[in-house]
């Protein structure tokens, strides 16, 4: 579903993805590893095709479902963007905007793709919040999103990724603010995603310990460069690089 190759992105001088690769099968989930600034959303904000290529110096490739994205037009990007790809943002401010009620939040995305008549958009936008677990999902369609915790905050916005069915499902550090019993929710919940529609995911973290049962694949990043990439085993197992150690022990 996705084949990054020799990823070089670059904001002026400052070099902060260096030659790039990865690759995520259908339904398969690779978690992306690494410090803070180590390229990690950049990677993923390129792939989403939001890296404004006039202002930044770009160059590789990123195949989506058979599409390249460097270099495509924005019609055909916004056409892919929440059908073949969904990303969960780190930053809660730029997946939910927050004069806008949730539900009209969700039934947008909704109709981007789809002609659905309002009430129908509303229906579905409920279900989707159902599923996601936001307890009465009926009466909060219609509140703002600062009405909302942090964690249900995070379960909008992971209703509204999935909204249009996404291939590929990109979750950026999705759990870092939440305390510990609802990061494992919200983890717990990627999961039956990925069980029940065989949604990809592109799963970002700097912590180790949520990779072993999140991810079938890790990649670890350092500095703008991969460092090694295997199955969770063989990192957890055999880690070849002091780094990717480093990480490994870190877990609690
Ligand atoms: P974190 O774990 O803290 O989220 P990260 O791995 O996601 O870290 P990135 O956000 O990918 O890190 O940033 C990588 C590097 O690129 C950082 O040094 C960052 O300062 C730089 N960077 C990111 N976006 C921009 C930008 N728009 N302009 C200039 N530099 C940027
Ligand atoms: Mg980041």
């Amino acid at each position: 579903i996705l084949k990054v190759s020799n990823l070089n992105i670059a904001f002026g001088r400052y070099e902060a993805v260096r030659n790039v690769a990865l690759h995520i099968d259908p339904g398969e989930t690779l978690a992306v590893v690494g410090e803070s600034g180590s390229g990690k959303s950049v990677t993923a904000t390129a792939v989403m095709g939001l890296l404004p290529a006039r202002e930044i110096s770009i160059n590789g490739s990123i195949v989506l479902d058979g599409q390249e994205v460097l270099g495509a037009p924005e019609s055909v990007l916004r056409e892919m963007r929440g059908k073949v790809a969904s990303m969960v943002f780190q930053e809660p401010m730029m997946s939910l905007n927050p004069v806008l009620r949730v539900g009209t939040q969700i039934k947008e995305m909704l109709r981007q793709h789809r002609p659905l008549s309002d009430a129908q958009a509303r229906q579905e936008g409920i279900r989707l919040f159902d599923r996601v677990r936001i307890p009465d999902a009926q009466r909060r369609f219609d509140d703002y999103p600062h009405m909302f915790s942090g964690g249900m905050r995070q379960r909008i916005m992971i209703a509204i990724a999935l909204a249009c069915s996404p291939k590929l499902l990109i979750a950026d550090e999705p759990t870092t603010a939440l305390d510990v019993t609802i990061q494992a929710q919200i983890l717990d919940l990627l999961n039956e995603v990925q069980r029940d529609s065989g949604t990809a995911i592109l799963f970002i973290t700097h912590d180790m310990g949520v990779v072993a049962n999140m991810a079938d694949r890790v990649m670890v990043m350092q500095q703008g460069m991969t460092v090694e990439t295997g199955s969770v085993r063989e990192i957890f197992e055999h880690p070849r690089e002091d780094y990717t150690r480093m990480l490994i022990e870190a877990v609690p």
